[in-house]
């Protein structure tokens, strides 16, 4: 008899389908854990029970309070490995047939292989990336990269155009079925009961959770918006939530979309001329570099990561404009609608969480492993995989250098130039003492006086610690910085 293929929420499409029996399970006690997103409680409950009426009769669906609930006790399951590690134990410790993991372009396997390949050198991306492309032939001609570079990051970097409040394109959007209509429902009925702590609004539901969805929301960004995603990358528009980013994070996530079928949809654009490389080159490096590379380290690196390493010594509690969401507890006006986008969708795009909140964090000396954990809880394509090495490693610098070579600090001046955000401003990012100090440019020098101590061995770190003892007024502003109220 064939055995039966529990699939977990990460394991959705039907690249985690061969065609036999299915059991799908919805544990109410996973939602009850920590405090989450209410978009993103939902939209995991909405891609579960869509795929089991789509599955029909097909598939066991169940929805009870622990995985245990159904599983304990048979011998009739397989699953493919699941994409985390208190998952991969839970399943370890029964008696469930364990196949390899898929929904990455690479496999766990080939990044093993090219790891140690590297001997004592440093897991670069770059590297892992150039050897993604050179072995899978995505964008390459023959031995060379297609355009003859393997990276177009200098036509990527515009800031936002002139005078626009928004890039053009409205992306596509799902339409919500009575599906969804149960699922707030229930939300809500569990809210109410206190068996979940929901933070943030729920609706309407802004990422595709279904297959149909998915490819509908790839095609319209490969159509409209590819072709700006690439200039318009690190750029910040306050009027513009999505700018020209893919939204596929939810789907990919989910396991919905399958990411080598995104790659290859987005090459065959530049390949009959209708998308320019910079941007399409862009596209596949966050995917088939970016993505591919976190899942890897994250075995690679250990399950204690997140938890072994704090570099810089923060120990700082997450502010409760963090823990709830609530813009109208801050003034500086780019972290303010960062978080007004987190608390109406659940989302940001890369450069306001590299940029302004994890800039923000990494400034404030907020505990990296509890902003990893916020990172997970509140984001609607957080999964506990895709974290560390951007939290603990990128953006927070946790781990002293395993994944980036230096912190991602910088003052109010980057923001003002790569976003319109500034002009309507109570601070000015040009001041960093006084009564209009931007927060961001003064907790930039408040940073590097606070971390000195350990970061004076990083190379790359020299001229903006020279430029710290060089301030005349570094005293006043770490102290303005020690008592500020409003920020
Ligand atoms: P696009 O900008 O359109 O990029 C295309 C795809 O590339 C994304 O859908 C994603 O699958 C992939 N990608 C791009 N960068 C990365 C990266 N650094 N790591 C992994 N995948 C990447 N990504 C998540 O999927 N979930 C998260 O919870 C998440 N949290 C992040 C937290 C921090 C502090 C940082 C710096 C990055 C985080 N990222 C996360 C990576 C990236 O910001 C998001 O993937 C992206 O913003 C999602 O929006 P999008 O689908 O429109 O992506």
């Amino acid at each position: 008899m064939a055995r039966r293929r529990w699939v977990f929420a990460g394991q959705l499409g039907q690249q985690f389908d061969d065609g036999g029996p299915m059991l799908i399970i919805e544990a109410k006690s996973v939602f009850g854990r920590r405090p989450i997103h209410r978009a993103k409680a939902h939209l995991i409950l909405s891609a579960l029970r869509h795929r089991a009426r789509e599955l029909g009769d097909r598939a066991e669906f169940h929805q009870v309070q622990r995985y245990s609930d159904v599983v304990d006790g048979r011998g009739d399951l397989e699953v493919i490995d699941p994409p985390s590690w208190s998952a991969r134990r839970f399943v370890q410790r029964r008696d469930i047939t364990v196949l390899p993991s898929r929904g990455f372009v690479t496999s766990e396997a080939d990044f093993e292989r090219w790891a140690d390949s590297r001997g004592a050198r440093r897991l670069l991306l770059e590297d892992f990336y150039r050897d993604v492309r050179s072995r899978t032939g995505i964008l390459m001609e023959g031995q060379s990269p297609s355009g003859g570079n393997w990276n177009f990051d200098h036509d990527n970097r515009r800031p936002p155009p002139k005078n626009a409040a928004t890039l053009g394109h409205a992306p596509w959007w799902p339409e919500e079925d009575d599906i969804d209509e149960r699922v707030r429902r229930d939300l809500d009925h569990w809210q109410a009961e206190g068996s979940v702590r929901l933070v943030g609004d729920d609706g309407p539901r802004r990422f595709a959770v279904t297959d149909a969805e998915a490819r509908l929301s790839l095609d319209d960004f490969l159509d409209y918006r590819l072709s700006d995603f690439g200039p318009y990358e690190d750029a910040m528009l306050q009027g513009d939530w999505t700018m020209a980013h893919s939204l596929l994070s939810v789907p990919l996530n989910l396991g919905v979309l399958n990411p080598r079928e995104v790659v290859d949809a987005a090459e065959e654009r530049y390949r009959a001329g209708h998308a320019p490389l910079n941007s399409v080159e862009g596209f596949v490096r966050q995917i088939a570099g970016w993505r591919d590379y976190v899942w890897h380290l994250y075995w690679h690196l250990g399950e204690s990561y997140p938890t072994d390493h704090n570099h810089l010594n923060a120990t700082a509690p997450l502010p409760p404009a963090f823990l709830t969401l609530d813009p109208d507890l801050i003034t500086a006006h780019c972290l303010h609608e960062t978080i007004d986008g987190m608390r109406r969708h659940g989302w940001a795009h890369h450069i306001q969480r590299l940029m302004v909140l994890g800039n923000w964090a990494l400034q404030h000396g907020y505990a990296p492993a509890a902003l990893n954990d916020w990172f997970v809880d509140m984001f609607v394509d957080g999964t506990p995989w895709v974290m560390p090495a951007n939290v603990i490693g990128m953006s927070q610098h946790a781990d002293g250098g395993i994944v980036a070579t230096k912190p991602y600090a910088a003052g109010g001046a980057y923001i003002s130039t790569m976003s319109d955000y500034c002009g309507s401003c109570r601070f000015n990012p040009k001041v960093r003492l006084g009564d209009d100090a931007c927060p961001f440019t003064a907790g930039y020098w408040a940073f590097l006086d606070r971390t000195e101590g350990r970061l004076a061995g990083n190379a790359r770190m020299r001229e903006p610690l020279a430029a710290l003892r060089r301030l005349s007024d570094r005293e006043a502003v770490v102290d303005q910085e020690r008592r500020r109220e409003e920020w």
